[in-house]
C-alpha cells in the first residue's frame, strides 16, 4: 500500500493516470491522509465542483490485512454542502480490495467536459479507463447488474447514482458489499456530487490473484488480533446489542432519553416509535426469511448490518440504520418498517446521504408540501430526485437548500449539513460536537451518545452543559485517529470501556508495521487530523461564528425534558484548546 495513483480527468485526449510513491504521505492512511492532500493541495476557496477539488479515496492503514473489522474506505475533497474539508467513510468491500491492490489512495483531479462519463478499472495487471456512456443516470443497483455481467461479483465498486452525475449537495457514494449490492455509502456531505463532477460513474476494483497484506510480525500481529476479537465479543454493546438488532437498537434507548427528534425536531419523544425499532426490525427481518445479523464486509466480527425482506420474502433494503430509521421514521412522523425500508432503498439507489435526504423530506412537511406521517407521500418525493425535476434536485440538495427554497425557518443543520438522529437539548454533548466538527452536524466526528447516553467511557449528564466540552474533545480526536486506521467506529465502545481492548488495538497496528506506538501517539495522530482540517476551513472562510447550532436550539424548549442547548459560545471555542 506504498503508491498513490493519481487520475487526470482532465488530460488532453482523455483521462490519464500514473502511479506515484506515497513520499510525504507515506504512514498515512483513511482519514489522515484525505484531509493531508485535500489540506496541502486543494486550494480552499476552490468550487467544490470545479477543477481545483480532488477526490481521494484512501482504505485506512490495517485495510487489506487480517485485522478484523479494518474495512472502512475514507473519502475526502471539499464538501460541496458544508463549503468545508469532508472525509465520508463507508464500509462495504472496496477498502481491503484497494489495499491489497497496493494503493494508499486514488485521486481523481481536474474534470471532464460536462455529460462526458468513466468506468475506471483497477486489477493486479495496472488501469483501464473508458468511456461509459451507456450507464448515465443508472440508478446504483441498475449499474451494479451491469458491471456483474461484465466483471462478475468477486469485484468491488465504488460508484454514484442519478443524484451524484446531477451533482447534487447530497449525494453519496455507494460501495458494495459482500453480496455484490451497493448498500453501504459515505453519504456525508455530498462526495458524490464532487465524483459526478469528475466524471466518473463507477470505479471496479479487482483484487484477484493478491493475497492479504502481511504484518511485520505475524505472530504478535495474530496473538493481538485474537485479544482485540475477543474483547469485541466480551463488551455488551458490540458483543450484543448491535449485533442483535443493529445500530437501530438506539431508537427505543434515545427516545427513551427524550433525545429522539421528532416531526423535525419538535419534540423529543415519538409515540409509535415501537414500530420502527431496532426489535421490530429484527423480528420482521427473521420472520420475512432476511437476516439481522451480517457483516457489511469481510473480517467484520460485530456484524451489526442485516438484510431486509418484504412481505413476500423478496429483498427490499439493507437493514436501514438506526440514523435512517430515525430520518424517515420518527423525523417525518412515520411508523411503518417497509416505507422506512423503501425510502433506504430508493436514497442507496439514486445515491443520496439519508440524513440528509429525511431532514429535506421532513423540512418539505414543515412547509405543507405532504402532511407529517405520509409515506406514499415521502416515497415519491425520493422519487423526484431519481427523477431529476426541479423538485428533486432541491430536495436532494439536502436540508439547508429545501429550507431556504420553501421558506421554512427552524432547519437542524450546522455548516448546512442536517443534524443526525439525537436532539442536543436533551443530549448535550451531541451539540458540542455538531457545533465544532470540521465536518458540519456529524454525530460520528465525537459520538458523545456513549457517556451521555450508553454509559461506557464513564458517564456525563446529558442535560447539563458541565463536561460536555472535554467529552467532545477527546471523542473527536479518538475518533479522527480510529478513522485513519480503517477500523470501524463501533470499536469505540469496546476500547473506550476496555483498556485492554485498546492495548490490543495498538498492539495490531504496531505488530503490523514495526512500530512502538503509544497512546499518546495515537491521540496525536488525532489532533494532527483535526488541526489540518480546521486550518483548511478556516482559509476557506470558516469562523467561530460557524461552530454555533442555529438560534432555536438556544430558545425552543423542547418535550419532555424542556430544555434548551446550554454550553456556551466561550466553551464551545474552547474545544480545539490542546
Ligand atoms: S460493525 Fe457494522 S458497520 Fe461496522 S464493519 Fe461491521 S457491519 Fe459494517
Amino acid at each position: 500500500m506504498d503508491q498513490i495513483l493519481r487520475i487526470n480527468m482532465s488530460a488532453k485526449g482523455g483521462p490519464e493516470f500514473k502511479k506515484e510513491p506515497a513520499g510525504k504521505y507515506a504512514g498515512m492512511g483513511g482519514r489522515a491522509l484525505t484531509s493531508a492532500i485535500v489540506a496541502s493541495e486543494v486550494n480552499p476557496q476552490a468550487h467544490p465542483l470545479g477543477e481545483e477539488n480532488k477526490l481521494v479515496i484512501a482504505p485506512g492503514l490495517l485495510s487489506g490485512s487480517a485485522a478484523a473489522m479494518s474495512g472502512r474506505i475514507s473519502i475526502g475533497c471539499k464538501s460541496p454542502l458544508t463549503g468545508g474539508i469532508k472525509e465520508a467513510n463507508s464500509g462495504g468491500q472496496a477498502a481491503q480490495v484497494l489495499a491489497r491492490l497496493g494503493y494508499a489512495a486514488i485521486v481523481l483531479e481536474g474534470k471532464v467536459p460536462e455529460g462526458e462519463l468513466y468506468k475506471i478499472l483497477i486489477n493486479k495487471d495496472g488501469v483501464k479507463i473508458d468511456k461509459a456512456q451507456e450507464y448515465k443516470m443508472l440508478p446504483n443497483y441498475d449499474l451494479i447488474d451491469k458491471i456483474k455481467d461484465m466483471y462478475g461479483d468477486k469485484v468491488a465498486c465504488i460508484s454514484i447514482g442519478p443524484a451524484g452525475e446531477m451533482k447534487l449537495s447530497a449525494a453519496s457514494i455507494a460501495v458494495t458489499d459482500m453480496e455484490f449490492r451497493p448498500s453501504r455509502h459515505a453519504g456525508r456531505g455530498g462526495v458524490g456530487a464532487v465524483m459526478g463532477s469528475k466524471g466518473v460513474k463507477v470505479i471496479i476494483l479487482d483484487d484477484s490473484g493478491i493475497e492479504n497484506r502481511k504484518p511485520a510480525d505475524p505472530d504478535k500481529f495474530r496473538e493481538a488480533n485474537k485479544k482485540f476479537v475477543e474483547g469485541l465479543r466480551t463488551h455488551a454493546v458490540t458483543g450484543s446489542a448491535l449485533p442483535s438488532y443493529g445500530t437501530n437498537v438506539l431508537s427505543n434507548i434515545i427516545n427513551e432519553a427524550g433525545g429522539f427528534p421528532t416531526r423535525n425536531f419538535k419534540e423529543g419523544r415519538f409515540e409509535d416509535t415501537a414500530s420502527i425499532s431496532g426489535e421490530t426490525f429484527a423480528d420482521l427481518e427473521t420472520k420475512r426469511g432476511g437476516n439481522f445479523t451480517h457483516g457489511c464486509h469481510r473480517g467484520c466480527v460485530i456484524r451489526c448490518s442485516g438484510i431486509y425482506n418484504d412481505k413476500n420474502g423478496k429483498y427490499l433494503s439493507k437493514q436501514p440504520e438506526y440514523e435512517t430509521v430515525w430520518a424517515h421514521g420518527a423525523n417525518c412522523g412515520i411508523n411503518d418498517p417497509d416505507v422506512i425500508a423503501t425510502l433506504d432503498f430508493l436514497d442507496d439507489n439514486y445515491g443520496v446521504d439519508t440524513i440528509d435526504m429525511g431532514a429535506a423530506i421532513a423540512i418539505a412537511m414543515e412547509a405543507g408540501l405532504i402532511k407529517f406521517g405520509d409515506g406514499e407521500g415521502a416515497i415519491n418525493l425520493v422519487k423526484e430526485v431519481g427523477k431529476g425535476t426541479p423538485l428533486g434536485r432541491i430536495l436532494g440538495s439536502g436540508a439547508a437548500v429545501t429550507a431556504k427554497v420553501l421558506g421554512v425557518e427552524k432547519a437542524p443543520v450546522v455548516k448546512g449539513q442536517a443534524m443526525p438522529a439525537y436532539d442536543p437539548r436533551a443530549i448535550q454533548g451531541i451539540g458540542v460536537t455538531y457545533a465544532t466538527s470540521t465536518m458540519g452536524a456529524d454525530h460520528t466526528a465525537g459520538y458523545c451518545i456513549t457517556a451521555n447516553v450508553l454509559k461506557v467511557g464513564g458517564f456525563v449528564d446529558p442535560l447539563k452543559p458541565e463536561g460536555q466540552t472535554d467529552l467532545s474533545r477527546n471523542l473527536q480526536i479518538a475518533t479522527a485517529a480510529i478513522d485513519s486506521t480503517g477500523m470501524c467506529l463501533f470499536i469505540a465502545f469496546a476500547i473506550l470501556d476496555q483498556p485492554e481492548t485498546f492495548q490490543a488495538l495498538l498492539d495490531i497496528i504496531n505488530a503490523f508495521y514495526g512500530l512502538n506506538m503509544t497512546g499518546d501517539d495515537v491521540a496525536n495522530l488525532g489532533k494532527k487530523v483535526l488541526s489540518m482540517e480546521r486550518e483548511f476551513n478556516k482559509k476557506a472562510g470558516f469562523t467561530a461564528q460557524d461552530d454555533r447550532l442555529p438560534r432555536y436550539f438556544y430558545t425552543d424548549k423542547l418535550p419532555p425534558h424542556n430544555t434548551v442547548f446550554t454550553v456556551t459560545d466561550s466553551e464551545l471555542d474552547s474545544v480545539f484548546n490542546w
